[in-house]
């Protein structure tokens, strides 16, 4: 770990938890430096990426510091980028505090920020050392983040596991309340297929794209929309479902199935209706979205609940989808 640990985290979250955190540290008798960076996705950018370089540079960072990230996705993927980029690379700690963060971003290695051009555009892949999840701060978390981190729980079980996809269903009252026993279940079993879907295909040359589900749709409601307007959760909640109903047209699953998914989503506080973009504006936003190769549109589909696959659908198809999903 070195005789270094740098504590990274933003504004809101230093009050609630830094403390508790620092008095961890403290045993190890590791010289501490704190960076407090605003908080937001507006400042997932190169100008607090610097802050923090320069702050490890100032107080003579080496290369053995190991740098902690205290908070939600945001701080995480900008601490796991710099601990990547600072001289040539240093370990990185995740402690995630979002439900979005414990189930998802903290896990796989992914770590960047935004540019004016597009959102986690400049990036790296590096992995924590460790990810040290504890449920108990999802607590302050406002409700609306905690739905948002459960349309990834939804997520994990729609595309590989039908058994935990019928556990969060009977458990979804338990998990919107913030039960501590159903919350801790759900966090382990979505970071273990997170962690088999990665090891399988770190890079994402195949496999790792089924982790999409529902993105390719909820990118596009998030960028048409303008960021922030929507969660993250809430447009791949509706992406989802999108995705349901495409899979539906093609003959993958049967109608049954769809609503079996909307059902839940909605269960979760989530959005299951489209906004009103436009087909054109639509596919448009979807051909931007990096998952995407030049001239077709690849989508992850359901095969069934517990698996899904990537298929290449044409624009006709996809404008029945949009279509109907902004209508129904
Ligand atoms: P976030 O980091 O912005 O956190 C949401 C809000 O909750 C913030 O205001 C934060 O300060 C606050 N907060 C965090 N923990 C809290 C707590 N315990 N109590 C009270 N308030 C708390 O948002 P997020 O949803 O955690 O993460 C979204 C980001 O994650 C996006 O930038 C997205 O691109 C990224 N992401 C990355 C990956 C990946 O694989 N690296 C995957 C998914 C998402
Ligand atoms: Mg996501």
């Amino acid at each position: 770990m070195g005789s270094t640990v740098a504590l990274i985290t933003n504004a809101t979250i230093e009050p609630l938890y830094a403390a508790r955190l620092r008095s961890t540290l403290a045993p190890l008798g590791k010289r501490l430096i704190q960076i407090v960076l605003p908080d937001g996705e507006a400042h997932k950018h190169w100008e607090t990426l610097n802050l923090i370089f320069t702050k490890l540079l100032a107080e003579r960072a080496d290369r053995k510091t190991t740098l902690i990230a205290l908070g939600g996705g945001v701080v995480g993927d900008i601490t796991g980028f710099a601990a990547a980029c600072y001289m040539r690379g240093v370990p990185f700690i995740q402690v995630p505090t979002t439900l979005l963060a414990q189930v998802d971003s903290s896990v796989g290695g992914k770590t960047g920020i935004n540019h004016p051009l597009g959102k986690n555009m400049i990036g790296a892949f590096h992995q924590p050392q460790a990810v040290i999840a504890d449920t108990a701060v999802l607590r302050t978390l406002p409700a609306r983040e905690l739905a948002a981190g459960l349309a990834e729980v939804i997520k994990a079980g729609a595309i590989a596991d039908t058994v935990f996809f019928d556990w969060i269903e009977t458990h979804i009252d338990a998990l919107n309340r913030g039960d501590e026993t159903a919350t801790i279940e759900a966090v382990r079993r979505s970071c273990e297929i997170k962690a088999q879907v990665v090891a399988a295909d770190e890079r994402e040359q195949g496999r790792r794209a089924l982790l999409n589900f529902g993105h390719t749709f909820g990118h596009a409601i998030e960028a048409g929309l303008g960021y922030g307007r929507w969660l993250h959760g809430e447009a791949v909640g509706c992406g989802m479902v999108m995705a349901a109903t495409l899979s539906q047209q093609l003959g993958l699953i049967d109608s049954a199935t769809r609503t079996r998914l909307k059902r839940l989503i909605a269960a979760a506080h989530l959005p299951t209706q489209a906004p009103i973009l436009g087909s054109d504006r639509y596919l448009e936003l979807m051909r931007v979205d990096k998952k995407t190769e030049a001239e077709h549109i690849n989508c992850i589909l359901l095969k069934r609940l517990g698996e899904a696959l990537v298929m290449r659908v044409t624009d006709h198809t996809l404008r029945a989808v949009l279509t109907a999903s902004t209508q129904s």
